[in-house]
C-alpha cells in the first residue's frame, strides 16, 4: 500500500469534532496537517451537542448501519486518543404515556430488532430498577437500548489537538478562511485568510454550518437546512443517574414535547426537548428554568440545580439530512466533510476521510450515497422549496 500522506500538506478548515478528528486521523497516518479554526476549536455546533452516541434514532438501514459501525468504533477510538473523553456507556431508556406514541415506540423497537439492534421493550418495573433515581410515573410502553452512550465533544477536540501538537502538526486558532486561490482546473493552490495565504495539496472543509458559504467560493454546492436547537445546562450535581446515561421522558401536558437529559462528565446536566432534530430557538432564562422544572418532575434530584441557558446551537445539516463526504468535481483537491450526528459519526467518518485523502482512493461503498456530487445540479429554487429534513430518524 502506497501512503501518499507523508508527502502532502492537508489543510483542514474547522476544528469541531468532525474537523479535529479528521485532522488527527491524517496526522496519525503520517500526513502533514494544518488545522484552522476562526474561533476556538470545539466552540461551534459541537459545544451545543447533546452528544448522545446512538444508531437507534437513524434510518434507513444503510444510515443506521453507518451510525452503528461508528458507535461500535467509539471505545477503540477514544482509547487511541489516549485521553479521557467522557465516554460513558449504559444505554438509553425512553418511555411513553400516550397510546399513539406507545404504538410508535413499539413499532420502532420491532424494526430495530429486525435489524439486529439491541433495543427491547421493558416493563415499568424494569425501568425503575434500571434507574432508581427516576420518578417514572405512568408508563404505557418503555424501551431500553443497552449499547448507546454519551461522550464529551470538547474533550474529544482537546485530545485531538494535543495529539496533533505532539505530531508537530499546526493548529491555527482565530484564523478566518475567507477564500481560495485556484488554478484554471479549479484546484486549490492556497487558502486565503485575512492575513496570509496558506498553501495546501488537499483542503478539507469541515466548517459546520459555514461549509455552504466556503464551498461556494470553490464553486461547490452544499446546501443546508437551517436547524436551530437548544440544549440547556445546569450547575454541577453529584452523580444522579446510576446505570443509564441517556434518558428520554414523555411530554408533560398537551402540546409539550418529550424531555431528554444526560449528566456530563463535570456533573452538569444537559436537558433538551423533542427529538434530535427538533427546532428550538428559545434560549431565555425562563425557558431554561421551565425545562429544568419539567426534567425535575422525572428526576427529583435536579431540584438542587440551577438552570443555565445556552444560546441557540445551529446544527450542521445537509439539505437532505444525510452526511456529505468526499472530494468534489469542481475543485478536485477539495474534500467536504459535513454531517448531522457528527458526534456519533466522528470515528467512522474521520477514518474513511483520512483513508480517502491519504490514499487518494474511494474508501468504502458505504460513503457512496453521501457524496457531495448529489447536490451538483440542484437549483436555488429547489433549495428554497426543499422541506426541512425533519425526521427523528436522521
Ligand atoms: C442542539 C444540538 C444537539 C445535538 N445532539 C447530537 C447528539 O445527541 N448526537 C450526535 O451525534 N450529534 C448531535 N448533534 C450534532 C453534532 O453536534 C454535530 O453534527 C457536530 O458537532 C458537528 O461538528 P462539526 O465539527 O462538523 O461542526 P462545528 O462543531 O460547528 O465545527 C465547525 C468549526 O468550523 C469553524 N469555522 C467555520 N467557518 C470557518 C472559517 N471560515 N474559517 C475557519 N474556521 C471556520 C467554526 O469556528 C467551528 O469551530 C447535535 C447538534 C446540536 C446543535
Amino acid at each position: 500500500m502506497v501512503v501518499r500522506g507523508n508527502s502532502q500538506h492537508v489543510a483542514v478548515i474547522g476544528g469541531g469534532i468532525v474537523g479535529a478528528t479528521i485532522a488527527w486521523r491524517i496526522a496519525s497516518r503520517g500526513g502533514r496537517v494544518t488545522l484552522i479554526d476562526k474561533a476556538e476549536p470545539g466552540s461551534g455546533a459541537s459545544s451545543h451537542s447533546f452528544a448522545w452516541v446512538n444508531a437507534g434514532a437513524k434510518e434507513p438501514i444503510g444510515y443506521h448501519n453507518l451510525n452503528r459501525r461508528s458507535l461500535e468504533m467509539w471505545a477503540r477510538f477514544s482509547a487511541s486518543l489516549g485521553d479521557e473523553v467522557g465516554l460513558r456507556w449504559g444505554g438509553k431508556i425512553a418511555w411513553e404515556t400516550d397510546p399513539d406514541a406507545s404504538e410508535q415506540l413499539k413499532a420502532r423497537v420491532s424494526q430495530l430488532q429486525s435489524w439486529g439492534y439491541p433495543s427491547r421493550l421493558v416493563s415499568a418495573e424494569e425501568l425503575a430498577e434500571l434507574e432508581p433515581a427516576l420518578d417514572i410515573g405512568p408508563v404505557s410502553a418503555a424501551e431500553y437500548s443497552d449499547n448507546e452512550g454519551q461522550v464529551e465533544p470538547q474533550m474529544v477536540v482537546d485530545a485531538c489537538i494535543r495529539r496533533l501538537r505532539k505530531l508537530e502538526s499546526s493548529v491555527l486558532t482565530g484564523v478566518d478562511v475567507v477564500g481560495f486561490d485556484r488554478d484554471s482546473a479549479g484546484r486549490i493552490r492556497a487558502i486565503q485568510t485575512g492575513a496570509r495565504e496558506i498553501e495546501a495539496d488537499v483542503v478539507v472543509i469541515a466548517a459546520g454550518t459555514d461549509t455552504t458559504e466556503l464551498a461556494a467560493k470553490a464553486d461547490v454546492k452544499i446546501p443546508q437546512a437551517q436547524s436551530p436547537g437548544v440544549v440547556i445546562r445546569t450547575t454541577p450535581l453529584p452523580p444522579l443517574l446510576q446505570h443509564v446515561p441517556v434518558v428520554y421522558a414523555p411530554p408533560l401536558g398537551d402540546g409539550r414535547r418529550e424531555i431528554h437529559l444526560r449528566q456530563c462528565a463535570d456533573g452538569r446536566f444537559m436537558i433538551g426537548e423533542g427529538d434530535q432534530e427538533s427546532l428550538a430557538e428559545d434560549d431565555t432564562q425562563a425557558h431554561a428554568d421551565d425545562l429544568l422544572a419539567r426534567a425535575a418532575c422525572y428526576l427529583p434530584g435536579l431540584s438542587d440545580a440551577e438552570a443555565i441557558p445556552v444560546p441557540v446551537g445551529w446544527r450542521p445539516m445537509p439539505l437532505d439530512g444525510y452526511p456529505t463526504m468526499g472530494f468534489t468535481a469542481e475543485s478536485p483537491n477539495l474534500y467536504v466533510a459535513l454531517t448531522h450526528s457528527g458526534v456519533t459519526l466522528a470515528p467512522v467518518l474521520s477514518q474513511l476521510a483520512a483513508l480517502e485523502i491519504c490514499e487518494n482512493v474511494r474508501a468504502d461503498t458505504v460513503l457512496e450515497p453521501y457524496r457531495p456530487g448529489r447536490f451538483a445540479t440542484i437549483t436555488d429554487e429547489q433549495i428554497a422549496q426543499a422541506a426541512h429534513p425533519r425526521s427523528r430518524h436522521r
